[in-house]
């Protein structure tokens, strides 16, 4: 059985200084995709749904899923609810045995989030769960904003503070990184992330992973990012696959080898990530 826990994936990582990458499956290609190309690579994974996906599907039959899958694989594999700003949501996945979930009250202000954040690592334990908090933001690269500007940054004290208040496994801190495509390269902040792992001992994730560089995310997971997110290349890769194929194929009508080429191309997107954030071989 090779169904993991967050902590079990992310604390060796931490402690040998390699990355796991988190991928947002959306259906039964991309999830099995992922999950062969980590048995592949010999890889830990982690699986991610947004809470659009999981309003999508159900939290039981992503679930359900997911258990098959990954019930199947040697290799250690998690699932975990991505930016889930509802505790309903949360605990509606907790609750029919998801084991992980980042809350993300950092549209709150930071008493709310940090009250909700705190009730939902409560609930979490119940269930031999984890939480992942977020107090900054992660900004859009669709709100016209490349990167977090450092003045609207809140000081990295109130980081610390709401990790130490909160009981949260780990956190998503601001660093500069952004979702979806980069217009210009990002500032990171190295520094804060390197504050943050020195002074709390605990691993740290990466939003904003897609159009990162090689050397940028190396750096990130020499200084203690464990948990790496990738989202948006996923997406791309997916909806491609499937533009591809059919301009290719356009009257072949054969839904196999049409769904069995995008699983195809999602094996070999990920493959190299492993690689490259060194979890390959790992497990
Ligand atoms: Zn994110």
């Amino acid at each position: 059985m090779s169904v993991a826990t967050l902590p079990e994936i992310m604390d060796p990582a931490f402690r040998e200084r390699y990355g796991v990458a988190a991928f947002n499956a959306v259906d039964d290609i991309t999830m099995d995709g992922l999950i062969k190309a980590a048995e592949q690579a010999r890889s830990p994974l982690i699986i991610q749904i947004s809470v659009k996906t999981v309003k999508f599907w159900g939290a039981e039959v992503i679930k359900d899923m997911f258990m098959n899958m990954a019930g199947r694989v040697s290799v250690p594999v998690t699932l975990h609810l991505d930016h889930c700003p509802d505790p309903e949501v949360a605990k509606s996945c907790l609750k029919v045995g998801w084991k992980s979930v980042l809350f993300d009250g950092s549209a709150l202000n930071y008493g709310e989030n940090l009250k909700i954040t705190r009730e939902i690592v409560q609930f979490a334990k119940q269930y031999g769960a984890s939480v992942e908090g977020e107090v900054v933001p992660v900004r859009g690269v669709e709100d016209g904003v490349g990167s977090d500007s450092v003045s609207d940054l809140l000081p990295v004290q109130m980081e610390l503070d709401f990790i130490r208040d909160t009981g949260i496994y780990c956190l998503a801190p601001a660093i500069g990184t952004a979702h979806g495509f980069y217009k210009a390269a990002p500032v990171i902040l190295y520094d804060r992330m390197q504050y943050l792992v020195e002074t709390t001992k605990m691993p740290m994730v990466v939003h904003g992973g897609t159009g990162l560089t090689d050397e940028v995310f190396k750096r990130l997971i020499s200084l203690g990012a464990a948990k790496l997110n990738i989202s948006t290349a996923l997406k791309k890769t997916f909806a491609d696959g499937f533009s591809n194929y059919l301009a290719a194929h356009p009257t072949e009508y054969d839904p196999l080898k049409l769904i069995g080429a995008v699983r195809n191309d999602v094996v070999k997107m990920v493959l190299p990530i492993f690689k490259l954030f060194g979890s390959e071989g790992r497990a």
